[in-house]
């Protein structure tokens, strides 16, 4: 077993401190990167989730009636804890995960950004007040939904649940997290850290599980508000199931992000760039490049892109794939590649590293070029390192491709003129849009958010619209000035 992990069977976190699921159905969490079992995490069941929410509950009255400003506090110290174990937090993550020590850091270090725009709330989600008519003011103040939940992935389980706790927490909600069952140890690095922080008990919960466990959030009465990231299927489902009971939803779903490439980019700068969209984190990325939609005459920087990629070795350069059964789901795309008149031109089943450990599961990176846009690795979310090429003839044909894909996360163009940028960005269909930046993600306080089928129930996970998510507004309006002139108000 490692060192970072203690238990051979994960507890839950419930009331500030952990909690045996009463479930007897386990499943194993094995470290992608060498195959090793790490632990066990259960599968709980709904009388945890109502223990969970029984005492976030009671815990949640008090921490709302604290001024904002006082309960940020925790956040600000919460931040320097992530600091001072920032080492130890990178190991999680690619202990679990199996993305690189740098991915992890990458990702932690975002998770801090997150923690530090929901510190800042009390500067910039304060109420209004207006005298709207002589003697009558109308003010608004901003309150938390009670308890809510969250509903994370296995590809950055520290990160996710940041994108969502900090701000649902600052702004007065009890927040009860089940994290990806594939990942679930970042999320008691987190419940460990706020724990030490000073959050009260009750106001951060973890349960571990699986659909039982979703579908249980969706179900509960107790629970006002549902973030959810992950697939569209399951964002589909967890969207359409919460708001039959009445609940806010917000879920951010998969992603197929189409990159343009047009003959005047600069063919170094796009090769290395659209190489790092596609391999980093092995691929599995809402924000990875997926599609390359060549326009015109644009194989020199195709060659270019290809000598990047192929220079990379899984095991080495690109981290692990999460499991198995992922593996065989994009290996399977690559044997299928060649279908329609496609090419494999890399196949990255030939490109893992002779040092990579050997229980571990890597793929170095593939291209299937001249792929038609209905060829299933064209359409479907592949969450691999792999890279399908399109060519087409004219811009507009790029951006008609690129409108044709039902979702929305992310979008890029390759270009040297503003002209030839600013057309893509106004057409593109997609929630974050790079110019000659293949990973486009908006930093704090420009928030993260797909469109389509990347995203349900409207706005973004992180930024200004989720402070409104995790909020409902109070407006009074009041007169104190019974001899005041009146008027059609009052
Ligand atoms: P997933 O949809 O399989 O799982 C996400 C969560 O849903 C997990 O907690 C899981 O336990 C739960 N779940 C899985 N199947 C379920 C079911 N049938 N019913 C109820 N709950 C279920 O996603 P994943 O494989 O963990 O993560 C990868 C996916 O997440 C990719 O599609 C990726 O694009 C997406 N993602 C999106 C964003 C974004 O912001 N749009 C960010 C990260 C990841």
């Amino acid at each position: 077993m490692s060192t970072l992990v203690e238990q051979s069977v994960l507890p839950n976190y419930i009331g500030g401190r952990t909690h045996e699921s009463v479930s007897t159905r386990l499943l194993p969490v094995t470290a992608p990167g060498t195959g090793e079992i790490i632990t066990e995490v259960p599968m709980s069941t709904r009388a945890d989730l109502d223990a969970a929410v029984e005492s976030a509950a009671a815990a949640q009255k008090e921490w709302a009636a604290m001024p904002m400003k006082d309960r940020v506090q925790v956040l600000y110290r919460f931040k320097a804890l992530i600091e001072r174990d920032e080492d130890r937090l990178c190991e999680v993550v690619t202990l679990e995960n199996g993305k690189t020590i740098s991915e992890s850091r990458g990702s932690v270090l975002r998770a801090i950004e997150c923690v530090e725009f929901a510190a800042s709330l009390p500067q910039i989600a304060p109420g209004l007040v207006m005298e709207v008519s002589q003697g009558v003011q109308c003010r608004t103040s901003r309150l938390p939904l009670g308890v809510v939940a969250g509903i994370t992935p296995f590809n950055f389980p520290f990160m996710v649940p940041l994108w969502m706790v900090p701000m649902a927490i600052a702004l007065g909600n009890a927040f009860v997290l089940k994290p990806s069952e594939q990942t679930p140890l970042s999320a008691m690095e987190i419940a460990r850290l706020l724990e030490e922080a000073g959050l009260p008990d009750g106001i951060f919960s973890v349960v571990h599980g699986d659909r039982e466990i979703v579908e249980g959030m969706c179900d509960h009465p107790g629970i006002g508000a549902i973030g959810f990231v992950g697939s569209t299927r399951v964002a589909r489902l967890v969207y359409e199931r919460g708001a039959a009971h009445g609940k806010r939803v917000r879920a951010m779903g998969g992603a197929k992000n189409h990159l343009i490439v047009v003959p005047d980019a600069d063919p170094e700068m796009t090769a290395s760039n659209v190489t790092a969209s596609v391999t980093g984190c092995a691929g599995q990325r809402c924000m990875a490049a997926s599609v390359l939609v060549a326009v015109g005459d644009c194989q020199h920087i195709i060659d270019r892109i290809k000598d990047h990629m192929a220079a990379l070795e899984g095991g080495r350069d690109i981290g692990a794939i999460i499991s198995e059964v992922a593996y065989d789901r994009i290996t399977g795309y690559l044997e299928r590649a060649e279908s329609g008149g496609a090419q494999l031109i890399l196949d990255g089943r030939n490109r893992v590293s002779g040092d990579a450990p050997t229980g571990g599961r890597y793929l170095g990176a593939s291209i299937i070029d001249h792929a038609q846009p209905d060829h299933e690795a064209s359409c479907t979310e592949i969450f691999g390192p792999t890279l399908t090429i399109i060519r087409c003839r004219t811009l507009d044909e790029a951006i008609a491709i690129e409108n044709a894909n039902p979702y929305g996360n992310a979008a890029a163009i390759y270009t040297s003129s503003g002209g030839t940028a600013q057309r893509f960005a106004d057409h593109a269909s997609a929630g974050m849009i790079g110019i000659n930046i293949g990973v486009p993600v908006p930093r704090e306080p420009f928030a993260f958010g797909g469109w389509n089928d990347s995203a349900f129930g409207g706005g973004d996970i992180t930024g200004p619209t989720a402070i409104d998510f995790w909020t409902r507004m109070k407006k009074v309006t009041t007169k104190w000035n019974p001899s005041g002139t009146a008027n059609w108000m009052s």
